[in-house]
């Protein structure tokens, strides 16, 4: 194993990766910004650099500073985490040639997976049937109304750079598409760089589920059974599951081997998630790979008893998957809540200090903090501070555990979306495991 790691990240994620690294003897370097001198990470971490002013891109984007501590600490590997640094190919390109292990899948398959229109040209040649639209990116608005009257309305604007639910938008007429085409190039121009866009026809009721899996560079790939996500707002998860409330067994088989076919083609290696919509006919439909850890990682731990992180570890390290996907056994319930430093009527971020954090505890409650009391919550980065993980015998157990576990997670000194979420866990339709894409809107008052 890794002796030494460095860690290119901050909040939860970062002291995620640090307590395992712990539980492997694997000692962590890690990283901060000026607003985050006091944080749990650089706290947990055995060493800790500043690596600049607040606003990211002038600190945890800091690619060369980044690795000019990896090398002055002598790491042998880095992980990214999640968001920031993971899925630029840039960096781990850099990594490997400074001689560092990048912690996540080879700096080409990350290119070819970051771009959507690559990444769908991809997966149709590998047979992953991919959610029908366009398999170029479309020069103009004018050619963008043709498609859209071929595949038929709604369709979905989308931006090949795109991420965060940013440059995406639901259109169902030829006027609103133009306007839609003109102003998300515009912003994903701005916010990417790139400005090039696709259709996808637009699936109403819709479930999101994806795959995970891991891929060792010995040619095993292990698929972790599937999280369910449909609980959005704005195309942003809320709340994730595991397993699927609606998944049968012949569409799990069929997701399998979605997957097993996309790390194939791509000759895939380390953590990675086949994200896809289930319509209401019961087709799955590719919708992107996400090459890195999610943020929903641990409710896929929850349910397999597989520690994630420990795994990409192992995999970067050269070593082999033990297990096998029969050795998957499942007969739990996990759900994880996000929670974040916003107000529940506006659903604007909530800077501010913490005065006072009470948190339930019981063997089926996990947490991932990114604070306690008496931090001070920054505007600079995501308000996602905390995440809230409860598993249960069964669905039903799971929810009432999070009903009560909700009620018992108290925040003072800044607003959360708690209140939201314990809403939204009493919902009838929740409850029957009515969750499609479209619950928060249909639903919830926001
Ligand atoms: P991003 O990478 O910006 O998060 P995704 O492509 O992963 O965007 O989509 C995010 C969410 O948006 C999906 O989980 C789904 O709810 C919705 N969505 C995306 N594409 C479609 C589509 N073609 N039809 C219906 N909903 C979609």
């Amino acid at each position: 194993m890794f002796e030494k790691i460095l860690v290119a990240n901050r909040g939860e994620i970062a002291c995620r990766i640090m307590r395992t690294c712990k539980a492997l003897d694997v000692r962590t370097v890690g990283i901060y910004s000026e607003a985050d001198r006091n944080s749990l990470h650089v706290q947990m971490a055995d060493a800790a650099h500043l690596v600049g002013p607040p606003p990211v891109a002038q600190s945890y984007l800091q690619m060369d500073r980044i690795l000019e501590i990896a090398m002055q600490e002598q790491v042998q590997a880095i992980h990214p985490g999640y968001g920031l640094l993971s899925e630029n190919p840039e960096f781990a390109k850099k990594c490997a040639q400074a001689g560092i292990v990048f912690i996540g899948p080879q700096a080409d398959t990350i290119e070819q997976m970051g771009n959507k229109v690559n990444a769908r040209m991809a997966m149709k040649h590998a047979g992953v049937p991919v959610v029908p639209g366009t398999l170029q990116p479309i020069a103009d608005a004018e050619t963008a109304v043709r498609f859209a009257n071929e595949i038929g309305y709604p369709v979905m604007v989308k931006a090949s750079a795109g991420g965060g639910g940013i440059g995406m938008q639901a259109v169902a007429d030829d006027d609103s598409l133009r306007k839609a085409f003109a102003a998300n190039t515009k912003r994903v121009q701005a916010y990417f760089g790139d400005g090039s866009m696709y259709l996808e026809k637009y699936l109403e009721s819709t479930r999101h589920i994806e795959a995970q899996i891991l891929a060792d560079t010995h040619g095993n790939v292990l698929f972790l059974w599937e999280r369910e996500c449909s609980i959005q707002r704005r195309h942003q998860k809320i709340l994730e599951e595991a397993p699927s409330t609606i998944l049968t067994a012949d569409q799990r088989e069929q997701l399998r081997s979605m997957a097993r076919n996309a790390c194939s083609a791509l000759g895939y290696v380390n953590a990675g998630t086949i994200e896809c919509l289930l319509d209401p006919q019961g087709y799955l439909y590719f919708l992107e790979m996400n090459t890195r850890l999610q943020v929903e990682h641990p409710v896929t731990e929850e349910i397999t008893g597989l520690d994630l992180v420990a795994w990409q570890l192992r995999i970067a390290n050269g070593e082999a998957l033990t297990i096998k996907d029969e050795d998957i056994s499942v007969s739990k319930h996990a759900i994880e809540c996000r929670i974040y430093a916003e107000r529940p009527d506006t659903f604007l971020p909530s800077p501010g200090t913490i005065t006072s954090f009470k948190r339930p505890a019981a063997p089926w409650i996990r947490h991932e903090l990114a604070v306690e009391s008496g931090m001070t919550v920054t505007p600079f980065y995501d308000p996602m501070i905390a995440k809230l993980i409860v598993t249960g015998d069964t669905r039903n157990q799971a929810i009432e555990r999070l009903q009560h576990a909700l009620h018992a997670y108290q925040i003072a000194g800044i607003h959360t979306n708690v209140p939201f979420l314990q809403t939204l866990v009493i919902h009838p339709e929740f409850q029957k495991g009515n969750t499609t894409t479209d619950f928060i809107q249909r639903h919830m008052k926001q």
